[in-house]
C-alpha cells in the first residue's frame, strides 16, 4: 500500500497516466508532479489540446487512418502517389513509417491482423475497402508491411489470394524486417531499407 500523498483529483491524475505505455506508477507521479509545476506552461495546454483532439478524431473513410479530419491529412495530399498503396496493420504502424520517411505511397490501415487464436478473421479487418480501392483502379502496386510475426504474415498470404484476380503487383517488406519483429518498434533506417529492398510476394 502506498500512502496517499495528494488529493483525489490528483492521485486520478496519476494513475490514468499510469496507464499510458512506458509510463509506470513511480514516472506517472513524476509527470504529474511536473504538470503541476509548469501548470501554464504544460498543464494548460495539454488538458486543451486533449479536449480538442478528444472532440476532432476521426477514422479516415478511406484508408482507416486516425486524424482530425476526414478524408485524413494523407489521402487529402494531393502530392502523395495513388498508384503505390502501403497496408498497415494499425496506425501505430503508419506513423512509424511516415517518421522513418519510408515512402511516397498511399496507406490501408487494417486495423489488425488475421488471428484465428484470437478469434480475428476477414471480417473484423478494413479488407473489403481495400479490395474496393484497388478495383476502383489506379493502384499499380500494394506493398504489405505487415509485422514479421506468425498473424502479419498469415494476413499478408490472405491480402495476397485476396488481390490475385486484380492486376496490381504485391510486394512485401525486405527481411530486414526481423522475424516476430513489429514495425514501430524499428529504427528508421531499418524501417526505410526494408521498405526500399521490398520484394515481390
Ligand atoms: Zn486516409
Amino acid at each position: 500500500m502506498s500512502t496517499q500523498v495528494a488529493g483525489p483529483e490528483i492521485e486520478r491524475l496519476i494513475q490514468l497516466l499510469a496507464r499510458l505505455p512506458g509510463l509506470g506508477p513511480r514516472s506517472a507521479r513524476r509527470a504529474a508532479l511536473h504538470l503541476i509545476r509548469k501548470r501554464a506552461q504544460l498543464l494548460d495546454p495539454l488538458a486543451e489540446a486533449m479536449r480538442i483532439a478528444h472532440d476532432r478524431i476521426a477514422t479516415c473513410s478511406v484508408c482507416g487512418n486516425v486524424d482530425t479530419r476526414d478524408p485524413c491529412t494523407i489521402c487529402a495530399d494531393e502530392r502523395r502517389d495513388p498508384s503505390m498503396l502501403v497496408v498497415v496493420e494499425s496506425v501505430g504502424d503508419l506513423w512509424a513509417l511516415e517518421r522513418a520517411d519510408a515512402t511516397r505511397g498511399r496507406y490501408h490501415v487494417l486495423g489488425g491482423a488475421l488471428s484465428p487464436l484470437d478469434g480475428v478473421g476477414p471480417d473484423d479487418l478494413n479488407l473489403a475497402s481495400l479490395v474496393a480501392r484497388v478495383a476502383s483502379g489506379g493502384v499499380k502496386e500494394v506493398i504489405l508491411a505487415v509485422n514479421a510475426t506468425v498473424d502479419g504474415q498469415t494476413t499478408a498470404h490472405y491480402v495476397t489470394d485476396l488481390l490475385g484476380p486484380y492486376a496490381v503487383e504485391v510486394t512485401r517488406l525486405a527481411h530486414g524486417v526481423p522475424v516476430g519483429g513489429e514495425l514501430d518498434y524499428l529504427d528508421d533506417g531499418t524501417l526505410a531499407a526494408a521498405m526500399r529492398q521490398r520484394t515481390a510476394f
